[in-house]
């Protein structure tokens, strides 16, 4: 038998957020971190795979090796199979790329002690340097480690610029910068894209691989955390497989970073969800807290076909623009999916219409007890007909646009009768295990990430979020993960 291991902290996930968190918790030399990662892990940043920083291509494709997948349904009699990214960087390492912040409007349904927009602001800049010039401005960065910058406009798709062009002569602002907070009110613009010289740069390559060689920090790879273990409520390390054998590692603060899918699910497996459902599993109950898993959102998206008639670019980044109009943000993807996803069947060319305020809210359980099986996720997508009329608004001005769009070959939108049976996700699956007062039956955490009932566990991911934000949430989760640390006492080193 091995020795046990001990650390200081252990953080479960090595995705967007666990990578800033082990990196900022590392910094200082007296505090052991070990961050235990499902997927593959690298030694530095040059280890890296082509397949994951080549920003032109998402590596989420049927027989991906960094990715893993869940089933899920969408709505009734909809089914889906859902790729998130299992690999050091986590769906950061394999997403579109695109980096732009939440409204302030969005922090409304956050906890206001210390998750104002006002509060967060100054994390969204210490998380990046913009390299577009807005740098001197206040609300941009210029010594963070997350690169952001826009495709300029001489450079851009003829799909995007015929796009904007269409979307400005129907009215519409345009917006220099989508990451200022007035591009909250709507409007077309650049997105701003996390990615450098055609590099995606994942949080992993910003914050993590440049400081693997620290002492006090481990970075295990191929490790999945199975569950945790507890001395009446205090946590006092994890269970975990790695090659197939069961081993345990103790800490006294464990800081969950799986995700918002797999993180309910470590929780669910260590006894703290549904005390009913834990049950009938054979789970000993550890705290009964019926949020975990329950309540959920994403961004429904629908997609309309359009017959561009323009050469595909090999190089562009998936989106390049977005319209904001009312509650959907149109997206002029710049290739058909299979372009850009290996192994995905023939398709049309799309433009996608995300509907970014959904009342729909969906929920994750168990199916086993065995870590290797996917949970079942449930969304229930467009159950409101507030939700279905504005998904069909979205996609009539979709067309319009396109219409009017000056594009050098035949538009069209040929469509269903039907639009929502074009049903897909936009894969921001948040609010899992969500933060919130304590009056709230459903949220687990309190306002610093911490799991009301125990002691010793944190939950930094977007698990965390209380809503998604109307905005794509790779930027927030970031940002969010910054902030969270600095709630734990520890501000960055300078
Ligand atoms: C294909 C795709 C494209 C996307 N495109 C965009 C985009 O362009 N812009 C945008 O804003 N958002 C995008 N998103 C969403 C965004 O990338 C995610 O919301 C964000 O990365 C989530 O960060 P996270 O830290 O919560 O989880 P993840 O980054 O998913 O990290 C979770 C990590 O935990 C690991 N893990 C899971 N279970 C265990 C376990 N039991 N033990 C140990 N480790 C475990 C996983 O392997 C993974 O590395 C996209 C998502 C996907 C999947």
């Amino acid at each position: 038998m091995k020795p046990i291991e001990f650390a200081d902290v252990v953080v479960v996930g090595g995705g967007s957020c666990g990578s800033v968190v082990a990196a900022r918790l590392s910094e200082n030399p007296d505090r052991s971190v070990l961050l235990l990662e499902a997927g593959p892990t690298f030694s530095g940043v040059a280890d890296v795979p082509a397949a994951l920083v080549d920003a032109s291509m998402l590596p989420v494709g049927p027989g991906s090796e960094w990715v893993g997948t869940y089933g899920a349904e969408l709505a009734p009699g909809i089914g889906r199979t859902i790729a998130r990214g299992r690999v050091l960087g986590g769906s950061g390492a394999v997403n579109g790329g695109y980096f732009v912040r939440a409204t302030p409007g969005d922090f409304d349904a956050w906890p206001q002690s210390v998750w104002s927009f006002d509060q967060v602001l100054p994390y969204y800049v210490r998380s990046e340097t913009d390299i577009d010039g807005c740098g001197s401005s206040q609300w941009h960065g210029s010594r963070g480690p997350m690169p952001v910058a826009r495709t300029p406009e001489n450079a851009r798709h003829p799909l995007t610029a015929a796009f904007v062009d269409s979307a400005v002569r129907a009215g519409f602002r345009m917006y220099e910068d989508m990451n200022a907070p007035d591009a909250a009110s709507g409007g077309v613009g650049a997105v701003p894209l996390n990615i450098r010289n055609g590099t995606r740069v994942s949080a992993a390559l910003a914050y993590l691989l440049p400081i693997t060689g620290r002492n006090n920090l481990r970075v295990q790879g191929n490790t999945t955390v199975a569950s945790l273990m507890f001395k009446g409520t205090r946590v006092i390390g994890v269970e975990m497989i790695v090659d197939g054998v069961r081993r345990i590692v103790r800490s006294d603060t464990v800081i969950l970073s799986a995700g918002a899918v797999h993180t309910p699910a470590v929780l669910l497996r260590s006894g703290i969800g549904c005390a009913d459902d834990a049950v009938a599993l054979g789970i000993s109950v550890t705290v009964d807290s019926p949020g975990v898993g329950h309540g959920f959102s994403d961004h429904p998206e629908i997609t309309v076909p359009v017959a561009t008639g323009n050469d595909p670019s090999a190089t562009s980044p998936a989106l390049e623009a977005v319209l904001h109009a009312g509650d959907v943000e149109i997206r002029p993807y710049t290739r058909r999916f299979d372009q850009l996803i290996h192994g995905l069947p023939r398709g049309p060319h799309v433009v996608g219409v995300g509907l970014m305020r959904s009342a729909g809210r969906g929920s994750i359980a168990l199916r086993s007890t065995d870590p290797f099986e996917a949970p079942e996720v449930r969304y229930r997508y467009l159950e409101s007909e507030g939700d279905r009329r504005a998904m069909r608004e979205g996609v009539e001005l979709t067309r319009e646009l396109l219409a009017s769009a000056r594009l050098s070959g035949e538009v069209a939108a040929p469509g269903t009768d039907d639009p929502l049976s074009a049903l897909g996700t936009s894969l921001h699956l948040s609010s899992s295990a969500k933060m919130g007062p304590e009056s709230d039956p459903v949220s687990v955490l309190d306002d610093h990430c911490r799991v009301r009932g125990v002691e010793g566990l944190l939950v930094i991911d977007t698990s965390a979020f209380p809503v998604v934000p109307s905005r794509g949430p790779h930027a927030t989760a970031i940002m969010f993960a910054e902030r969270a640390v600095a709630l734990m006492g520890v501000e960055p080193a300078e």
